[in-house]
């Protein structure tokens, strides 16, 4: 807060308001000032946030947390510049933030931060989030050598879909990190395809894509199988794939630009007639939620550190045909990286 300049700091987004002060429930806001910081809920959440809070003190609301937190914040002595986050906060909440201020400082109290403070140190992962997030991946792979059992050509992609957020559930995950991915036969051209009734082909590829949240941290993998006997053309592109997201995977370390490793993955795709077919970015950050900062994508000149979490996610789609994502979870090191995910990757034949 000092180095941006701010005496105040409004935090709203409610990952960031879990990371300052371990509050989980889903309405909050927390006021920062240099002197003590206080985090605002409802009556519903009393007994959870005398629990959970820590390094604040809790203020139990019947009106909006975070206009009550905006109040706060200028009334208290020292704070004359509150910093907001721009990207989570709507034109509409931001006026009724200032709407809770006294006129004479309206104008000029709340200063818009182009990324919010909490999110820069999510960034990089401690040894405490990194051992659960190695649980999470290790739970997302224990699903997939479970659903290999369960695979079989006639089932519909829902019935996958429901069997691996059933069985995530049974194994202890909180939820599932977004909505499942299963793309079959020709929908796996698809990088998006969520489960549909399509039944799951004699001959083809299948693309499964999906992760579970565990103590609130977010898995994420995917892998690309086949029934039957792939044809050349298949074998060839599925191993393009497999060679860039290894290429990828080895290009990431300390210290090397986000543009870098996309270009890694994307280099080896090119040089196999595939890169139009390859229509994403390579990767993203991990944590408490299943897309955050940084972005492995063309170009992107950010530095990877020591502790991020990214994902490795380079496909090769073509409409009317099939496509290939290979995805893994890596914790980059000094040295290189840890992958979370160890399911195999070399083409399976179901
Ligand atoms: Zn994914
Ligand atoms: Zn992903």
């Amino acid at each position: 807060m000092r180095r941006a300049g701010l005496t105040g700091l409004l935090v709203t987004h409610l990952p960031d308001v879990r990371y300052a002060c371990g509050f989980t429930g889903s309405s909050a806001a927390l006021a920062v000032a240099r002197r003590g910081a206080r985090l605002f809920t409802d009556g519903r959440y009393t007994a959870q946030a005398k629990e959970e809070v820590g390094g604040a003190n809790v203020e139990i609301v019947t009106r909006s947390p975070a206009i009550s937190a905006a109040e706060w914040l200028a009334a208290q002595p020292g704070v004359e510049f509150a910093g907001f986050d721009s990207v989570h906060t709507t034109v509409a909440e931001l006026n009724r933030f200032k709407g809770a201020l006294p006129a004479v400082m309206r104008r000029t109290f709340f200063t818009a931060l182009p990324a919010s403070l909490v999110e820069a140190l999510r960034l990089v992962k401690d040894e405490d989030e990194l051992a659960i997030m190695r649980e999470a991946a290790l739970m997302g792979c224990a699903l997939f050598t479970h659903i290999l059992e369960f695979l079989r050509p006639g089932l519909r992609e829902i019935d996958v879909a429901a069997e691996l957020e059933y069985r995530a559930r049974l194994n202890g995950a909180e939820g599932m990190s977004f909505e499942t991915i299963v793309a079959s036969g020709e929908r796996s051209a698809m990088p998006h395809g969520r489960a549909t009734e399509a039944r799951l082909p004699r001959r083809g590829f299948l693309t499964l894509d999906f992760g579970i949240i565990h103590k609130g941290y977010c898995s994420d993998m995917t892998r690309t199988v086949y029934f039957g006997r792939p044809r050349a053309d298949e074998r060839a592109t599925y191993q393009a794939v497999l060679d860039a997201q290894q290429a990828a995977v080895a290009a990431v370390m300390a210290g090397v630009s986000c543009g870098e490793v996309d270009e890694a993955a994307r280099s080896v795709l090119r040089q196999a007639g595939l890169a139009e077919a390859f229509s994403h970015s390579t990767g993203h950050g991990v944590g408490l939620e299943i897309h955050e900062a940084p972005r492995l994508g063309t170009g992107q000149s950010s530095r990877l550190q020591a502790g991020m979490v990214v994902t490795i996610e380079p496909g090769a789609y073509l409409p009317g045909r099939f496509g290939v994502r290979i995805e893994d979870m890596v914790a980059v090191t000094r040295t290189g990286c840890e992958v979370m995910t160890p399911a195999p990757k070399a083409l399976i034949e179901l």
